[in-house]
């Protein structure tokens, strides 16, 4: 135990003799590890509760920061918050803010370790929850010598990333447990396919940084994928942090069960019940406290909280604490600082009211928020906002065909949507990083879901408009989101001529999978074969991309024409390929 921690102790031990009830402490103080049902025991043979109470502080006095700190917090759970507050003070170095980040150097470590492992940074308008980031630093400690998994679980909107992201923004913390640096990898609701791309990318990201000069290609399946990471976790991270934020589905967090280090953050607190390992959790079951969400709100308004209107306080309990709603609320206060009665009115009004897939979360006041927030746009930014329903997308160049915009323009309106906090962005990442967050998602698609296939097909339509002379080969960001969801789009659009001549080309086949290789491919002919409906020319084309997978994963890239030519001669795939060859010899 620090010195500070112990003297803390002593200079208190009379006053908490006298308060607390050790019975109570001392169950938090089993389940988080840091006593035995023995030392339990012992202390309940005293006869008196003052007793016990001493013998619990002298037991305390002879172990480590970790005790101290499940001390203190079992003080909170137990609402003692004036004992708390006396021990808050000396708290280990490694709960401290200000300790050992306070020279520059540190301060900017770790500035690079989290932007080198993408972890987003603090939001504009940000107020601080010491109990909550301190259970997570706590839960973090335990990762310190093994393996293992911490779950901060709660509502959405209720803060989970921002505040797992100050969590680890600790110089003490990272230097102590996770030298190896931090991964933050957002993963929100997906499928099979969009998983196995998350995981490709990580490991794209884990290999490059460590420059080493052979890439090899991407793994070509989540078991794969796996290995992969198990492999570079193992050998050349270890000692890391992985951290999964927003996980929906348990098989997620199987494709992630390589005996690593791993904090995730998700509304479904079981998740972790179908991997192995020793775990740990965190509940953010509260909203914010009505202090904080008016601290956000005077934040905004560039106000004291004290000198906020009264309606302030009924604003922050309609929107129950939820962090998101007041930050959306707080910013249409920004721009229109007289209309507290009015957002107040609009907050209360539930004519929207919908009957909502999760019955875990109040969305009215979410709802709200939206509807006012878009309302305020100027009307074309109204009209491009909606289409971000379209999920995938959010990113300059992607938008910038679909907009038909210059990329600055197109920075400028989504400027506009963050300073709305109608979107977020994470401006570690260049380029830029935007994304919804889920329940704004969730109320988008919601209020267009008539019209999600016209969405779809402006996307399509857009693409097709800009590249009238060939899909896009650069390799960058923007063609492999074209050459990965174009057909998501054009399914979606049920635009099934398009997508149908778009499937069945031998030339699309050679550049999708010289880009992406060949399991993407097979991928789209096994997830839309339904609407493709041409059972013989789709298993055609299937039955020649696993015959030639090996061959078409190879660099240099093979002559797919020459590859397809060895095909069936009544194969559709035969026949494009002999056209191609005999256009290539007119043309010499
Ligand atoms: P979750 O991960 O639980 O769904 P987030 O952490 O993404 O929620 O938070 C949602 C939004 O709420 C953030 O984008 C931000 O606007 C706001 N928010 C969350 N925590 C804070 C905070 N501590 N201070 C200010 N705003 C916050």
């Amino acid at each position: 135990l620090e010195e500070r921690a112990r003297s803390c102790l002593l200079r208190f031990r009379h006053r908490l003799e006298q308060d607390i009830k050790p019975s109570y402490l001392m169950d938090h103080m089993i389940s988080d590890g840091v006593m035995t049902v023995d030392e339990e025991e012992k202390i309940r043979t005293k006869p008196t509760r003052k007793d016990q109470s001493a013998a619990l502080l002298e037991l305390l006095l002879m172990k480590d920061n970790r005790a101290y700190i499940s001390f203190y917090n079992s003080l909170i759970k137990e609402s003692y918050d004036d004992l708390a507050h006396l021990l808050r003070e000396d708290l280990p170095s490694i709960f401290c803010e200000a300790h050992k980040s306070s020279s520059d150097s540190a301060t900017s470590y770790v500035q690079t370790v989290l932007s080198e492992g993408g972890v987003p940074q603090r939001p504009v308008v940000f107020v601080s929850r010491p109990e909550l980031v301190n259970r997570v630093r706590e839960k973090l400690y335990w990762l310190q010598k093994d393996p293992g998994w911490v779950t901060v679980f709660g509502m959405a909107g209720s803060g989970k990333s921002v505040l797992t992201a100050e969590a680890v923004r600790h110089h003490g913390l990272i230097e102590d447990c996770f030298p190896g640096g931090i991964h933050w990898l957002a993963i929100g609701q997906l499928d099979k396919p969009d998983l196995l791309v998350k995981m490709q990318s990580l490991c794209f990201r884990l290999e490059q940084s460590l420059d080493s000069q052979t890439l090899s290609r991407p793994p070509n399946s989540l078991d794969e994928a796996k290995e992969r990471l198990r492999f570079l976790m193992l050998r050349r991270y270890p000692r890391s942090l992985l951290i999964l934020d927003d996980i929906w589905d348990s098989t997620v967090l199987k494709a992630f069960d390589i005996h690593c280090r791993i904090l995730l953050t998700t509304r479904n607190r079981s998740l972790t019940d179908s991997v192995s390992g020793a775990k740990y959790e965190v509940g953010v079951q509260s909203g914010l406290d009505e202090n904080k969400g008016l601290e956000i709100l005077a934040l905004y308004t560039k106000m004291k909280p004290h000198g906020l209107p009264e309606e302030a306080r009924s604003i922050v309990r309609e929107c129950k604490g939820s962090p998101l709603v007041v930050s959306l609320i707080g910013a249409l206060l920004k721009d229109n600082p007289n209309r507290w009665c009015y957002y107040l009115r609009q907050l209360q009004q539930k004519q929207f009211k919908r009957i909502r897939k999760s019955s875990s979360y109040d969305y009215d006041a979410l709802d709200q928020a939206m509807a006012a927030s878009i309302e305020v746009l100027p009307d074309e930014h109204r009209e491009l906002y909606k289409d971000l329903t379209v999920r995938f997308c959010h990113m300059i160049p992607v938008l910038s065909v679909l907009w038909d915009l210059e990329p600055e323009e197109v920075e400028d309106i989504l400027q506009e949507f963050v300073d709305k906090s109608l979107l977020f962005v994470d401006s570690h990442h260049k380029p830029y990083l935007y994304y919804l967050h889920d329940l704004q998602l969730d109320f988008l698609v919601e209020q267009n879901r008539t019209q999600l296939e016209s969405l779809h097909s402006k996307v399509v339509r857009q693409y097709q408009q800009h590249y009238r002379d060939g899909p896009p080969t650069s390799g960058d960001e923007e063609c492999l989101y074209w050459i990965r969801f174009l057909t998501y789009h054009m399914a979606k659009a049920n635009l099934s001529q398009e997508l149908y001549s778009l499937m069945f080309s031998l030339d699309w086949v050679s550049t999708k999978s010289q880009i992406m290789g060949p399991a993407h491919l097979i991928n789209d002919y096994v997830e839309y074969g339904s609407i493709l409906d041409k059972e013989v020319m789709r298993s055609q084309f299937q039955e020649f991309l696993s015959q030639n997978g090996h061959q078409l994963e190879e660099r240099p890239f093979p002559d797919v024409v020459q590859l397809a030519l060895s095909q069936p001669h009544n194969s559709e795939v035969y026949r494009q390929a002999r056209l191609q060859a005999q256009d290539r010899t007119s043309t010499g």
